[in-house]
């Protein structure tokens, strides 16, 4: 944003309250809230009987939800206007369907915050109503009044779906244990970057049987058409997807492959941390104070940061997080490559996963491919990354193993350059909790 212009500011832009045909005329702020008055940008005083201009004869209010600002929740406060034709005596008051459907508490501003907030962000439709500012039951019956709106009116969403997510939010949490939905988006937009994912439907609970059931209750036409579908770890998508599509690639959402890499990176860490300590980490032992240092991006690290990966690596006994580092890092480094088609994310079949993470990529290079994963070229990180990586083994040069480098950037220059990083001599000290639930088996 080089030339980015500027322009007066101006609450009903900020807000989008012109979208909704509003403009704000007032506001009041408090700690806890912040209320905005406002009133429809175009009256309407315009007899629908006789044509006649009519006057004001006064406003009424009505409050909507908005969409909150930060923390705070903000509320519309509507100026309706109310006409009485002098001519004929029609009365009649401003047209809000544009801001509001009728008798709606939210905005459409509002509802629309609601929604992705609870299917995009995860949130609990506890946690939309306090930014709303409204009651549970005022959020949760909007938004699936909403989502109904939004789903059942359109039925053409099932069209040209190749690409399926999976995934599983809280929707209420009571005394007697959470309520689960099940979500299901479609990635397809994402993956050929045509547009944002979008929401294909939401089925109460959460099991393999919920999933199952709505895959089977789609055509056959399309269930074919679907190749990719893409989860969290929960086992029982992965069974489902693969009882109802089996022709399709299951894969796992790279939040959760990072998340379960940066685990396992952990549990390493801890483990050789008690081994060699006799005690959990602590704020004076050298591989604690590493902890989050570990999880950066190698072409991330400060300089503070690399002598500090540089000082736990020269132990030798720190080796396994070293080489655990390596992997982690590979995977990181693969899931920013610009060019998804030539890097695979790194996946392991279950053989792999019984001896610990062999790094060994898949040699397919389209996640549609239906092959299972062989050993095969590691992913070959971007240009930076090799930069980075060089600089970093010649910092480990001295390290009796494979340097992190080698692991990280193995196929710089070679790109069926053997990785190098070694066995573990004890399997269960790579056992880095990374279940073969994407494997193609
Ligand atoms: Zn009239």
């Amino acid at each position: 944003m080089h030339h980015a212009t500027f322009a007066t500011p101006d609450l009903t832009s900020f807000c989008r309250l012109d979208e909704l045909g509003l403009t704000v005329v007032g506001q009041r702020l408090e700690s806890d809230q912040a209320v905005i008055e406002c009133r429809l940008t175009a009256p309407d005083p315009w007899c629908r009987r006789c044509g006649a201009e009519a006057t004001s004869r006064g406003t009424l209010t009505r409050r909507l939800a908005h969409e909150p600002f930060g923390h705070r929740p903000t509320t519309l406060l509507l100026r309706v206007r109310r006409y009485r034709c002098e001519h004929c005596g029609r009365t009649w008051r401003e047209d809000t369907s544009r801001a509001a459907s009728e008798r709606a508490k939210l905005s459409r501003g509002g509802l629309r915050w609601a929604l992705a907030a609870i299917v995009i962000d995860h949130l609990t439709v506890s946690r939309v109503a306090a930014g709303l500012g409204v009651s549970w039951h005022t959020a949760n019956s909007a938004v699936l009044a909403e989502g109904r709106r939004v789903l059942v009116d359109d039925p053409a969403r099932f069209d040209g779906v190749t690409t399926i997510g999976v995934d599983e939010h809280v929707w209420r949490h009571t005394r007697h244990g959470d309520t689960f939905v099940t979500v299901i988006i479609d990635l397809t937009p994402n993956r050929t970057g045509t547009g944002p994912a979008r929401l294909l439907d939401m089925v109460p609970g959460r099991s393999k049987a919920v999933f199952k059931t709505w895959l089977a209750n789609r055509p056959k036409s399309w269930r074919d058409m679907v190749d990719v579908v893409a989860m969290d770890g929960f086992t029982g998508f992965k069974t489902a997807a693969t009882e109802e599509l089996p022709d399709a690639v299951p894969v796992m959402d790279p939040f959760y492959v990072v998340r379960l890499a940066g685990d396992a990176l952990d549990q390493c860490r801890r483990r050789v941390q008690q081994h060699l300590h006799g005690h959990r980490g602590r704020a004076t032992d050298q591989l604690y104070r590493a902890r989050r240092t570990l999880h950066t991006g190698a072409d991330f690290l400060t300089d503070k940061q690399h002598a500090r990966l540089h000082a736990v690596f020269r132990t030798e006994e720190h080796v396994e997080v070293e080489a655990m580092w390596g992997i982690y890092q590979r995977m990181i480094t693969a899931y920013r490559h610009p060019d998804k088609s030539t890097v695979p994310p790194p996946r392991w079949s279950s053989s792999d996963a019984s001896a610990g993470p062999s790094p060994n990529a898949s040699a397919t290079s389209s996640r549609s491919s239906t092959a299972p994963a062989r050993p095969t070229a590691p992913p070959r990180p971007s240009t930076d990354a090799s930069n980075t990586s060089a600089a970093q083994r010649s910092g480990s040069a001295t390290s009796p193993t494979t340097s992190p480098a080698a692991c990280s950037n193995p196929a710089a220059s070679n790109p069926t350059y053997p990785l190098k990083c070694d066995e573990p001599s004890n399997s269960e000290a790579y056992d880095v909790g990374i279940r073969p639930i994407l494997s193609d088996k």
